[in-house]
């Protein structure tokens, strides 16, 4: 199981932006090091209102903080932490992080949202609902200001064990988002009656739309799609003005992308 999920997730093709210096290829004792050093971090990335582009949150992203290698992105350590069983430490590091971080900025007068990003794996807890909820009360928080970004290919792999630790999540009031959308394989149907609040369209559409028209296409009628069936769309990926004035006619709700803010760590996140 754990090798199937893991091959469901691996990245085709790295698109981090942090890249390591040399191939380097970590270990699972390398990551379990890793994690009990505290060099396992998140860096932020700003969400912003298509109308008005004031922030409307972040999106929580891991990074490795490697003492030889650099900033290591998360494609690179993601699959090897779901194939070891350390998903799950990591994914408690992130998001208690990621919950003080929060905490800080509301404490500051910044009530942004906090957009997790949740493992396949994650999914067949069914404590995860109520063990998440503590956690985000725990540090004052509320759920309504949690989004929890779930990957259309997790989703896809087993959707009705996903589908009822989605409606205890929905219960609890947090916001759930379907991620890199179009590139997983879940069916219209599974769509429908998912509890989802929020569709993020994959930046590998966004980054055609404007050359192909096939891509063009598809970003297109997700918008729709999304909108009808009431969900909030959001645009990943957005590079160039171009990119901006396309989502915007076509009615996406957010946007997200180098050109609005790249990740970064909490203390360079208010510059
Ligand atoms: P994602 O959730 O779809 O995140 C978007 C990715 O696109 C991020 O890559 C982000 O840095 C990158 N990106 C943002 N704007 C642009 C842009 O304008 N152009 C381009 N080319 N790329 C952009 P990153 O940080 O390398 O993360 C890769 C994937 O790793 C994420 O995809 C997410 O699925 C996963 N991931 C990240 N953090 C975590 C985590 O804490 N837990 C889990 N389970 N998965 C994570
Ligand atoms: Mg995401
Ligand atoms: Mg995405
Ligand atoms: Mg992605």
């Amino acid at each position: 199981l754990y090798d199937q999920l893991a091959a469901i997730t691996a990245p085709q093709c790295p698109t981090t932006s942090a890249r390591p210096g040399s191939q380097y290829v970590p270990t699972a004792s390398d990551l379990d090091a890793a994690l009990a050093a505290g060099h396992i971090i998140p860096f932020y990335q700003p969400k912003l209102s298509v109308s008005t582009r004031a922030i409307t949150g972040v999106e929580v992203l891991a990074r490795w903080r490697h003492p030889d290698h650099g900033l290591v992105g998360p494609d690179y350590f993601i699959p090897l932490a779901e194939k070891e069983g350390l998903i799950e430490r990591l994914t408690d590091q992130i998001i208690d992080q990621s919950l003080v971080q929060g905490r800080i900025w509301l404490d500051q007068g910044r009530p942004l949202k906090l957009a997790l990003n949740l493992s396949a794996l994650s999914l067949r807890h069914l404590d995860l609902p109520e063990d998440l909820l503590r956690r985000v009360e725990g540090r004052g928080l509320s759920p309504e200001q949690i989004v929890l970004e779930i990957t259309e290919s997790a989703l896809a792999s087993d959707f009705s064990a996903s589908l009822d630790i989605l409606t205890r999540l929905r219960m609890r009031r947090f916001a759930l988002s379907i991620d890199d959308f179009g590139t997983g394989y879940s069916s219209l149907k599974q769509l429908q009656h998912g509890p989802f609040t929020e569709l993020k369209i994959d930046q590998s559409f966004i980054a055609k739309a404007l050359e192909e028209e096939g891509s063009l296409a598809i970003v297109e009628s997700s918008v729709q799609l999304g909108r009808r069936m009431g969900l909030k769309v959001v645009a990943e990926g957005i590079e160039t003005e171009q990119q901006m004035d396309l989502i915007r006619h076509l009615g996406c709700d957010e946007a997200q992308g180098y050109l609005l803010g790249r990740p970064v760590a909490a203390n360079d996140f208010p510059r």
